[in-house]
């Protein structure tokens, strides 16, 4: 059913549906027969157990059943001695970048590419996200390419080009002067890598005007430069917004039933991001005990891109960033408070900080691991948890009947070394094989 806008007859427009009685009676199809994967083992990402020799039926779209044995007429998908797992879920990515360690790269990007070419780049992001098992992504701001994010999850949806389910932001709010492009001659209009609104009034309606353009997800930077190490091994800056402007933001999107994810890398904006309710803290590099028992306490997510962190460190530092060096040691901190207080901590990447073409964002589960995290824990943070924090529990991340089929595939034991998650080589995504194997292991 297609929803139309219809001028009404006072001269105002509404939402109505499109009649289904104008439609032609369509003969009905004959559904395709249900679909068995076998595999060696399927990884029970609840209980963190094995489960041998499984047989999951998918119909349409969805998970049927799991068991031991193949239905009567089903198709059989035998991936031989692989192990079985929920497709994967990246909740921090920016399909339209492709690498930006330093300034440089960021402004090449944002002022020298034609927006056709970006487009052209992320709709190759969203087949490698896919390929190496991640089937839903969050993508959380498109850095100077106004919605294109919109229009891009759209052409997944309608089948036109392949990639992950995606939840989408347009571009991420900040206020005047705090985030690039800046610092050009003052006479010459540049775009911005966010969307700028000042006052509580300017960024409420700010809101509204993001969510009339068809976003998921509201993203806001709450704190951009000025970083700074604090004498006891943690980072700051000065604040980039007011407590009515940050809190209009959140209390705006929360109204339309609508979440928020805050970059937050410091101390300050940390604080600000969790007093004003934010969904989710993305990077974290500074997060005391104290603010992390908070976080436990509201709900509130940790993403920690751990893998873009380390890639931008060594470039960012050799151009001239003094808090870049230590803001390493300050994040790992930050994490370890974050297990300690129970805060839920979901998988992202920032893919597209690093290159998608160069780094599968499946290391991001090495740096997790090192960190302390068990395997099983950085399993679940990229599929149960993650989905938790999408609002898509029981619907994606998860090998259930009723969910969705997005299923993945490796030789190896990833419970043995989570590096096994970069072999990944099989994937489908709402029943439909998007990787094969070329040859059982
Ligand atoms: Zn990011």
């Amino acid at each position: 059913m297609t929803k139309r806008l219809i001028p009404a007859a006072l001269g105002c427009f509404f939402f109505v549906s499109a009649a289904r009685a104008a439609d032609p009676p369509r003969p009905t199809p004959t559904p395709p027969p249900p679909v068995a994967i076998r595999a060696a083992r399927l990884l029970d990402v609840a209980s963190g157990r094995y489960i041998e020799r499984p047989v999951v039926v998918v119909v349409g779209d969805r998970i049927d059943s799991i068991g031991s044995t193949v239905p009567a007429g089903a198709r059989v998908l035998d991936l031989g001695n692989r192990v079985l797992l929920p497709g994967l879920i990246d909740t921090h990515t920016h399909v339209l970048l492709q690498g930006d360690p330093t300034a440089v790269e960021y402004d090449e990007q944002i002022l020298k590419e034609y927006p056709a070419h970006r487009v052209a780049r992320a709709v190759r992001a969203l087949k490698i996200g896919l390929e190496h098992g991640f089937t839903t992504m969050r993508d959380l701001e498109t850095e100077g390419a106004g919605y294109d994010d919109v229009a891009l999850r759209d052409a997944v949806n309608e089948g036109v080009i392949p990639g992950p389910r995606l939840k989408v932001v347009g571009p991420a709010l900040s206020t005047t002067g705090s985030y690039p492009i800046q610092h050009y001659r003052p006479d010459w209009k540049f775009p911005s890598g966010v969307m700028v609104c000042d006052g509580a009034d300017g960024c409420r309606k700010a809101v509204r005007e993001q969510l009339s353009y068809g976003t998921d997800w509201v993203k806001i930077y709450a704190n951009t430069g000025g970083l700074r190490a604090t004498s006891d091994g943690y980072i700051d800056s000065p604040p980039n917004w007011t407590k009515e402007e940050i809190e209009a933001v959140v209390s705006e999107a929360h109204a339309h039933g609508v979440k928020v994810a805050a970059h937050a890398r410091s101390d300050t904006g940390t604080r600000i991001a969790i007093a004003a309710g934010v969904d989710s803290i993305e990077h974290g590099d500074s997060i005391r005990p104290e603010a992390a028992q908070e976080m436990a306490r509201k709900g509130i997510f940790l993403v920690p891109t751990l893998l873009v962190a380390d890639y931008v460190a060594g470039p960012r530092t050799a151009a001239g960033c003094a808090v870049c060096a230590e803001t390493e040691k300050a994040h790992a901190k930050s994490f370890d408070n974050c297990r300690k207080a129970g805060v839920k901590i979901a998988f992202g990447t920032d893919a597209g900080g690093f290159p998608w073409t160069e780094i599968n964002q499946a290391k991001e589960f090495e740096f997790e691991v090192k960190l302390g995290m068990t395997p099983i824990e950085a399993i679940r943070s990229a599929t149960t948890v993650a989905a938790e924090l999408l609002g898509m529990k029981g619907q994606v991340g998860t090998i259930e009947k009723g969910a969705f089929a997005d299923l993945v595939a490796m030789p190896g034991d990833p419970l043995a070394g989570v590096s096994a998650l970069q072999g990944i080589d099989f994937v489908m995504k709402g029943g439909e094989v998007v990787r094969a194997p070329s040859a059982s292991p």
